[in-house]
């Protein structure tokens, strides 16, 4: 069934590449495995992926569909048998899983890697000892924590969980000494960290791909809009002077190395009004605020991380033109699908929607990237299409 054989998945640990005709293990079938699976399959490749739901958006460009949790070692062990090279669409898979994996097949990027990702705290002990900056942080143990983590990074500040929160749930707020215990509650009395909250002007990433061989290739600067803790657009080539960007990509490029990792990254950087890069988080992975690279640049994120991981030269990251990339939400189908006159009248607009069959308020539905160099242009053109698919 499959033609996946013990001898290419053994040549790809040597570092030998992968080619097309091969197959690429994903554990996790979200909207950033089916960009990657499309562009896999555009390329020769074939797809399994692992995930508890054979009609998930990846599952419909796979090949296969292994059906199991992330944290099934059985499941995934029946998926490593099938593929030459296991990848991820998500950071939460544990890393004992990627482990047992990595004893049948390479898993790229390397379970170690998720080991010090997934853990907020040893994220930032790992920024710390490579001397990046970062925000002031101090660790919550137990129930004396957050008053003496306040005392240490100041006011106002973020209580976040250590483990499996992102886009803002499991975190916090803290105005005041006396709302600590309040949020420790909050929380679930879980093992966290305190942040301070700093007066960033821009939210910016640097996603940037590095292969086998340790070569990086880096894509144009994205400026990231929040809202609600959820990316709202991306903004790229993000303006900015030039010897700060080049901090931005060192700052990256040294986190990757330091990692030794494979695959595309993201790293997420609070820009202050001084101009200081403050490193946010970072995602071993193909990233939200790099969809833009789909259409707007020589290689997209997606076939740059097939690349990677497979041992191939990477390709080439330079933009072809400015853009603009608008999230899409599930409040936007809260009277049912929206009719997407508004999207497809616009030449430059490009619509992708991931077949999430369940829309959610919150939840990343698709998104739309515009093809401008006039990226301010297409910043109201993103707000005014928004504007426009919203239930009245
Ligand atoms: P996170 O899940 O940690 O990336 O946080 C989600 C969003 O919350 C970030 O993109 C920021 O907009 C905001 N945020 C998180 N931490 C801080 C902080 N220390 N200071 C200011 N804003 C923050």
């Amino acid at each position: 069934m499959s033609p996946s054989s013990p001898t290419a998945s053994h040549r790809a640990r040597r570092g030998e590449p992968l080619r097309p005709g091969a197959t690429v293990g994903v554990l996790g079938g979200g909207q950033l495995g089916r960009m990657m699976a499309i562009e896999a399959r555009r390329m020769g490749y074939r797809i399994v992926v692992l995930d508890p739901d054979a009609r998930c958006p990846t599952g419909q460009f796979a090949d296969e569909v292994v059906i199991g949790a992330l944290t099934d070692v059985d499941a995934a062990l029946e998926l490593a048998g099938q593929v030459d090279v296991v990848t991820l669409d998500t950071e939460h898979v544990p890393a004992d899983v990627l482990d047992r994996i990595d004893e049948v097949v390479p898993v790229r990027p390397r379970g170690a890697i998720f080991r010090t990702i997934q853990d907020r705290q040893s994220q930032k002990q790992f920024l710390d000892r490579l001397g990046l900056p970062q925000t002031p942080w101090a660790p919550v143990d137990d129930a004396a924590g957050p008053a003496s983590a306040l005392a240490a990074v100041g006011l106002p500040a973020i209580l976040k969980v250590r483990t499996a929160g992102y886009d803002g749930k499991g975190q916090v707020r803290i105005e005041h000494a006396d709302a600590a215990a309040a949020a420790w509650e909050r929380v679930g009395h879980r093992p966290s960290v305190v942040e301070r909250v700093v007066p960033f002007v821009r939210e910016v990433s640097v996603i940037l791909a590095r292969g086998v061989g340790g070569d990086v290739a880096i894509y144009p600067l994205a400026e990231n809009v929040h809202r609600h803790h959820i990316l709202h657009t991306t903004r790229a080539p993000a303006p900015m002077p030039e010897a700060r960007r080049a901090h931005a990509e060192t700052i990256a490029r040294t986190i990757a190395e330091a990692l030794d990792h494979v695959g595309v990254m993201a790293v997420e950087l609070f820009e202050l009004p001084d101009g200081q890069l403050l490193v946010n988080e970072i995602a071993p992975r193909t990233h939200n605020s790099g969809h833009y690279t789909l259409g707007a640049c020589a290689t997209s994120q997606f076939e740059q991380h097939v690349r990677a991981v497979c041992g191939l030269p990477l390709g080439d990251p330079r933009a072809l033109t400015g853009a603009v990339m608008l999230n899409l939400i599930g409040d936007l189908w809260r009277d049912g699908p929206p009719r997407w006159d508004p999207v497809l009248a616009h030449p430059e607009a490009r619509l992708h929607l991931y077949g999430k069959l369940a829309p959610a308020p919150g939840r990343k539905m698709g998104h739309v990237v515009l093809l401008d160099d006039d990226t301010d242009r297409a910043l109201r053109h993103a707000e005014a299409m928004l504007a426009a698919l919203t239930p009245a």
